[in-house]
C-alpha cells in the first residue's frame, strides 16, 4: 500500500529540491524533469549535457525529499514535448542517500543495477524497486549513449519512512548446511558496510518482506534456500546472545519493536529465549536495560512476530541481545513502534501474498502486549468523548433550528397563504439559515464529506486537466469570469462558447472564487458558467408531495412544478401533460452545509447544466436566488438502479416459458444488457465532450419509465452506499471496488478508468445487485487486488462470469474493460456497438 506518489507530478516537490549534474540547456533543467508534466515552459524534460562528460555514466537527476522515505516505486518518461521531442532513456540506474553524503546504488535481489526504461517518448514506464529502499536524496542516472540525446522526467512513489531507523548493525548472517543442502542466512540487500560486521546499513529486516514458515523457500523468484532470513548459529557466540545496534534519526519515545522470526524447532531453529535491551540519548548506553522473555514455548512451527515491550523509554539508539533458544536464530524484519504511531510492517509492502495478519494475532507472548492494548483503550475513550461531543453539538445544533422554525412559522402565519404553508414544511428550515449559516462557517460539523482528495498523495484529475493546454485556457478563462466583479460582463463570453468544456475546469474556478462565501456572488459566477437556457425557477411554484431519498448534499424531493412545460419552452418537450403541473425531482442543499459542500452542489450544477442527452439525468432548472439553493432534475419514477435491480429476480428461461411474458418482479438478461446498453450509450455521450465521471456504478444511475436508464451524480457519492467507499489513511473516501487499478495506485481517472467501472457497473447489472463487486474481499484486499493488476503476473483476481452472463460478453467486453493496459480497453463507442450487436 505504501505507493503514493511523491510529488514530482504534483509539483509538491519544489523546483529547488530537483537538481542535476548538468543540463543540456536553461529550458531542459532538473526542473522540468517532472513526470507527466509537459507544461510548454521549458522544452519538456531534463536533459543533460552529454557534452560534458563523454563517459556518460555519471550524469544524474536528483531529487531531495526532505525527510526519509519508504520508496517502492519508481515511474519515468521520455521528452515528448507535444510531438517535437524524440528523447528518451532506455536504461537507467538509482543512487540513493540517507543523508546527502555518502551514496548507494541499488541493486535487485539479483544484483542488477541497470533498470530497463522507457522505449518511446511519452509512455511512462513504473518499476517496482525491489528491494524498496529507504532515503531522503535519490538520483536518476541515465545510461547514456554518447551519439544520443537523453531526457527524462520522473517521479517516485512509496510512503514517508516514519520509523526513523536510519541503520542497523549486525554481525553477518550465516550458512547452515541442511540435508546437504547449502542454506544462506546472510542480509543480501544490506546497503551499508560489510565487513566482519554489517554497519551503517539497512537491508532485509527493514524491507518489509516477511520470511515464510519454511526457511528453505522464498517468495523472491530465483531466490536462494534461507534468502529471506538473516540468521546466525549459536556456535560463534560463546556468550549465547546476538547483539543488534539500532540507530534513530533522532530520540523517540519507543513502545515496542517486533521481531518476525522463524520457529522451525524440528531444524533447530527457535524463536529467541529472552531479549535485553540497552537505551542511549546521549553518549552513553544507560545502565538499566528492559528484559523481556516470551512467556510460553510456542507449539507451532510457523514464523511469527514477537512483540518485545520497550516501556515507553527515550533513545536514539537502541542495542539489544537476543539470546538463542537453540541452535539458530532467524529474523526476517524488524519494526519499531514509538509514540502512537506503528511503523515499517504496516506500511511496507507484504509481497508473500498472505493477508495481513497483526503480529499480535501470531503471538504466542500476546500477554506482553499489554501496552499496546492499553494505547488502544486510550484511543477508544479519546473516539467515544468526540463522538459524543458531536453529538451534543448535533441536538444543540436542532433544539436550536426547532426554534428558529418556531418563530418563522408564526410570522409566516399572518402574511402566506395556505399552500405556501405547504411549501414551508418542505424549505422554511433553510429560509432562515442564512443567519445559522454565518455561524457554521465556524463551528458546523457537518457530515459532508469530499470524496476526492484534495491531498498531493492523490493527484486530482482537475490538475492533469489543467495541464492540458486546450483546457488550461478555459479553466483560466473560467476563474477570471468567476471573479465577483466581473461576472456579469463575462457571463455572455462563457455562455456563448458552445464547446464542450472538461466540467473539472468548472469546477475550480467555482470553488476558488466563492471562497468569499457571499451568497450574491456565488450565484452570479454560477450564472456566469451555466448554460444559457438554464434559469431560475419561481420556487414558489414547486409544491412538495413526497420525499424521495436522501444524498450527500440533503433531501431529495419530488414536487409540483406548475407551469413548468411554458417555463422550459418548446425546447425543452418534457413526458405529460402541459397543462398539468409536471412532476420533478427537487435536490436540496442541507441548511448545515459548509463552503466545500455547497461549492460542490454548484459545481454539479455547472457540469449538468451542459450535459443534453437522451442517458443522462436532465437539469430542468435551479433556484439559486435564495437559500435553499435547489436543482430541479427530471424525475425518474423507478429510484436508482442499485435499489431496482436488487428488487428483481432473473427470469429464467425453460422450454415453453421462454416467450411468456416477464413477471412484474422479474428481468431478462437482454433486458439487463439492454440497460447496459444505455448507460454506455450515456457514457459515449460524456466521454465525446471529454467528460471523466469518475464514479459509475449502479447506486449512481436512475431508473425512469419503461426501463429508461440515466446517468446522475457528478463527481459526488451518496451517504446511502457509504460501504462502498473506503477511506485511505484517514484522507479520501474513494469507491475502489470500482476504480481501476491506476487511479488507486496512480490517482490517474481517465475515460479508461471509468470504462474500467463501465465493466464492474456491467457486473453488477448482471448479478441483480445482490453483492457487491469482490464481496469476499476486504477492503485491504481489494487494494491487494489492485497491486496485482499492476504486477500483472497473472496473480490477479478478476470478478466472476455472472450466471446470466454470455460468454462472449464476458470473455470479450467485461474482461477487457479491466485489462491492464488502459489504451487496449475498448471505447464507449466500441462497447456500445458491442452491445447493441448483442441484443
Ligand atoms: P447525492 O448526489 O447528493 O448523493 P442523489 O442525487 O443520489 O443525492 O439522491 C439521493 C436519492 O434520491 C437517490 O438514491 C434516489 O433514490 C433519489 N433521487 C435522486 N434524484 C432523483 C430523480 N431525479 N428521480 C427520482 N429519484 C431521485
Amino acid at each position: 500500500m505504501c505507493r503514493y506518489p511523491l510529488g514530482m507530478t504534483s509539483g509538491q516537490i519544489q523546483d529547488e529540491d530537483i537538481s542535476a549534474s548538468s543540463q543540456w540547456s536553461e529550458s531542459t533543467a532538473a526542473r522540468f524533469g517532472r513526470l507527466d508534466f509537459d507544461t510548454g515552459d521549458g522544452d519538456g524534460a531534463w536533459c543533460p549535457d552529454i557534452m560534458s562528460e563523454p563517459g556518460g555514466f555519471k550524469e544524474y537527476l536528483q531529487v531531495d525529499l526532505r525527510s526519509l522515505h519508504f520508496i517502492t516505486l519508481v515511474g519515468t518518461q521520455g521528452r515528448h514535448a507535444d510531438g517535437m521531442g524524440n528523447e528518451f532513456a532506455q536504461r537507467y540506474r538509482i543512487k540513493y542517500s540517507r543523508d546527502g553524503s555518502s551514496w548507494v546504488g541499488w541493486h535487485d535481489r539479483m544484483g542488477n543495477q541497470v533498470i530497463e526504461g522507457n522505449k518511446n517518448t511519452y509512455d511512462v514506464v513504473l518499476k517496482d524497486l525491489e528491494p524498496p529502499i529507504v532515503a531522503r536524496f535519490v538520483r536518476f542516472m541515465p545510461v547514456i549513449d554518447p551519439s544520443l540525446i537523453v531526457c527524462m522526467r520522473v517521479e517516485l512513489y512509496g510512503c514517508e519512512w516514519l520509523d526513523g531507523l536510519v541503520s542497523y548493525s549486525i554481525p553477518d548472517g550465516h550458512q547452515m548446511i541442511y540435508r546437504g543442502l547449502d542454506v544462506f542466512f546472510n542480509d543480501s540487500v544490506y546497503d551499508g558496510a560489510t565487513a566482519q560486521r554489517l554497519t551503517k546499513g539497512l537491508g532485509q529486516l527493514t524491507d518489509g518482506t516477511w520470511g515464510l514458515d519454511d526457511f528453505l523457500h522464498s517468495h523472491v523468484p530465483g531466490a536462494w534456500p534461507g534468502y529471506d532470513y538473516v540468521g546466525w548459529s549459536n556456535k560463534t557466540f560463546p556468550k549465547g546472545y546476538v547483539e543488534v545496534v539500532f540507530d534513530f534519526d533522532h530520540i523517540h519515545n519507543f513502545t515496542s519493536m517486533k521481531v518476525h522470526c522463524s520457529n522451525m524447532f524440528s531444524r533447530g531453529v527457535r524463536l529467541f529465549r529472552q531479549a535485553t535491551c540497552f537505551f542511549r540519548s546521549e553518549s552513553e548506553w544507560e545502565p538499566d536495560p528492559m528484559t523481556f522473555r516470551p512467556s510460553a514455548e510456542p507449539l507451532s512451527q510457523s514464523a511469527r512476530f514477537v512483540t518485545v515491550p520497550l516501556g515507553d523509554r527515550t533513545a536514539s539508539s537502541i542495542k539489544c541481545r537476543f539470546h538463542f533458544g537453540d541452535q539458530w536464530l532467524l529474523f526476517s524484519e524488524v519494526a519499531f513502534q514509538s509514540g502512537s504511531a506503528v511503523y515499517n510492517t504496516s506500511l511496507g509492502p507484504h509481497k508473500h501474498g498472505q493477508p495481513k495478519k497483526t503480529p499480535l494475532g501470531d503471538d504466542p507472548t500476546h500477554k506482553v502486549d499489554d501496552s499496546n492494548t492499553r494505547i488502544l483503550i486510550g484511543c477508544l475513550v479519546a473516539i467515544i468523548a468526540i463522538l459524543l461531543t458531536i453529538i451534543v453539538i448535533i441536538l444543540w445544533r436542532q433544539v436550536w433550528q426547532k426554534m428558529l422554525e418556531k418563530a418563522s412559522r408564526r410570522w409566516l402565519d399572518d402574511e402566506l397563504t395556505a399552500r405556501l404553508a405547504v411549501q414551508t414544511q418542505a424549505f422554511s428550515f433553510l429560509r432562515f439559515s442564512q443567519s445559522s449559516e454565518d455561524g457554521s462557517g465556524s463551528g458546523s460539523i457537518s457530515t459532508y464529506e469530499r470524496i476526492y482528495p484534495a491531498s498531493a498523495d492523490y493527484q486530482e484529475p482537475s490538475r492533469l486537466i489543467r495541464k492540458l493546454p486546450e483546457f488550461a485556457e478555459c479553466a483560466e478563462h473560467l476563474a477570471r469570469a468567476s471573479l465577483p466583479e466581473s461576472g456579469t460582463s463575462s457571463r455572455a463570453g462563457v455562455g456563448s462558447d458552445g464547446a464542450p468544456h472538461y466540467a473539472e475546469a468548472d469546477i475550480i474556478s467555482l470553488q476558488e472564487s466563492s471562497d468569499s462565501g457571499s451568497i450574491t456572488a456565488v450565484n452570479m459566477n454560477l450564472f456566469a458558467g451555466l448554460d444559457s437556457t438554464l434559469r431560475e425557477f419561481p420556487r414558489e411554484k414547486l409544491t412538495f408531495k413526497e420525499k424521495l431519498g436522501e444524498g450527500q448534499f440533503g433531501e431529495v424531493h419530488l414536487c409540483e412544478a406548475e407551469d413548468m412545460q411554458n417555463f422550459l419552452g418548446e425546447d425543452t418537450l418534457m413526458e405529460g401533460s402541459s397543462k398539468s403541473p409536471l412532476l420533478v425531482a427537487v435536490k436540496m442543499l442541507r441548511e448545515d452545509a459548509n463552503k466545500n459542500a455547497r461549492n460542490d452542489f454548484l459545481k454539479e450544477i455547472r457540469i449538468m447544466s451542459r450535459l443534453r442527452d437522451p442517458n443522462i439525468v436532465r437539469l430542468l432548472a435551479v433556484c439559486v436566488d435564495t437559500d435553499p439553493l435547489c436543482m430541479i432534475t427530471e424525475y425518474m419514477e423507478n429510484g436508482d438502479l442499485n435499489q431496482f435491480l436488487c428488487s428483481l429476480r432473473l427470469k429464467t428461461l425453460t422450454g415453453g416459458e421462454a416467450d411468456q411474458q416477464e413477471g412484474s418482479n422479474e428481468v431478462s438478461s437482454v433486458k439487463l444488457l439492454g440497460m447496459a446498453m444505455q448507460i454506455a450509450s450515456g457514457m459515449k455521450y460524456l466521454s465525446s465532450l471529454n467528460f471523466v465521471h469518475r464514479d459509475l456504478a449502479t447506486r449512481n444511475c436512475l431508473v425512469g419509465k419503461n426501463d429508461t436508464i440515466k446517468i446522475a451524480d457528478f463527481g459526488m457519492s451518496r451517504n446511502l452506499y457509504r460501504g462502498d467507499y473506503f477511506r485511505i489513511q484517514g484522507r479520501a473516501v474513494l469507491p475502489i471496488r470500482w476504480m481501476s487499478w491506476e487511479s488507486i495506485l496512480l490517482g490517474k481517472f481517465t475515460m479508461a478508468s471509468d470504462v474500467w467501472a463501465f465493466g464492474v457497473t456491467l457486473w453488477e447489472i448482471l448479478t441483480l445487485c445482490k453483492e457487491q463487486p469482490y464481496s469476499q474481499l476486504s477492503d485491504e484486499q481489494v487494494i491487494e487486488n489492485t497491486g496485482e493488476f499492476f504486477r500483472n503476473q497473472g496473480k490477479q483476481v478478476y470478478l466472476p462470469q455472472p450466471q446470466c452472463c454470455p460468454d462472449r460478453i464476458y470473455g470479450d467486453l467485461m474482461l477487457s474493460c479491466w485489462r491492464r493496459n488502459a489504451k487496449e480497453r475498448p471505447s464507449f463507442q466500441e462497447i456500445h456497438a458491442q452491445l447493441t450487436e448483442s441484443r
